[in-house]
């Protein structure tokens, strides 16, 4: 069996306040192979971002373990680790995150702003996204002329731009109304069915039940609650 593209181990994180620490994390254990499609559920506060940017490795760890498709990502330095996150990583904030001035197909080129593929393979890739996304009569409007699903669906398409090994979404429809949330998770789901791998984290039950296996943060750690 192949070895599983994220191995975590007893991971902790904790802040510091005042002259105290906090701690958010209190022994995280999980395993994930390429193809899963994974939710972490759980109150406001309980840690949900703090693990997606572990996991996205925005953010280090107190302790633990972490292996990303068998990359020692503690051992690894700030250089690597971003190297790793614009080759292998894609991301879906809440907020969209789109540069207002520059059009769909602009805001999904940019990941190979840091890259040197070649212009006919680029232009390929962000034709082939925006149409999984199902935004090809969109691709030269500006953020500001679509809806807010659409404005997410550029986000999911500048995501999967690079076919990145794994898509890391927080709260991906916090700022959607319920209708569009779900048009969006169909998305999502289209995506898993085609072999994307997908860690989506909500406070929405509903959102996390389009997942194959879901889990909940509760008191630092992951407590399964539907498994495929
Ligand atoms: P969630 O995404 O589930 O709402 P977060 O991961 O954002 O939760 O936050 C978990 C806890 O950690 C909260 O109590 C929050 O205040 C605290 N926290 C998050 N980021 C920081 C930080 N950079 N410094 C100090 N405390 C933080
Ligand atoms: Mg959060």
């Amino acid at each position: 069996m192949s070895r599983p593209l994220i191995e975590i181990f007893q991971l902790e994180k904790a802040y510091p306040k005042k002259n105290h620490v906090v701690p958010v994390l209190k022994g995280i254990d999980l395993c994930l192979v390429a193809g899963q499609f994974l939710s972490i559920m759980g109150s406001s506060g309980s840690g949900k971002s703090t693990l997606l940017n572990i996991i996205g490795c925005l953010d280090r760890p107190t302790s633990g373990v972490y292996y990303f498709d068998g990359v020692d990502v503690l051992k690894s330095s700030d250089d690597q680790l971003s190297r790793l996150r614009s080759r292998s990583l894609g991301f879906v904030f809440q907020n969209f995150n789109l540069i207002s001035n520059l059009t769909v197909l602009e805001n999904i080129e940019l990941p190979f702003l840091y890259r040197d593929d070649n212009s006919t393979e680029i232009h390929r890739r962000v034709h082939l996204a925006i149409d999984q996304v199902g935004l090809s009569h969109r691709k030269d409007h500006k953020p500001a002329e679509l809806s807010g699903g659409e404005m997410q669906r550029v986000a999911i398409a500048r995501a999967l731009v690079v076919a990145p090994k794994l898509i890391l979404a927080d709260e991906p429809t916090g700022n959607l109304d319920s209708g569009t949330s779900l048009e969006l998770m169909e998305i999502f789901r289209k995506l898993h069915q085609q072999g994307s791998t997908i860690i989506l984290v909500t406070h929405d039950q509903k959102v996390a039940e389009f997942a194959e296996d879901c889990f909940t943060l509760h008191d630092g750690r992951l407590v399964l609650s539907k498994e495929s």
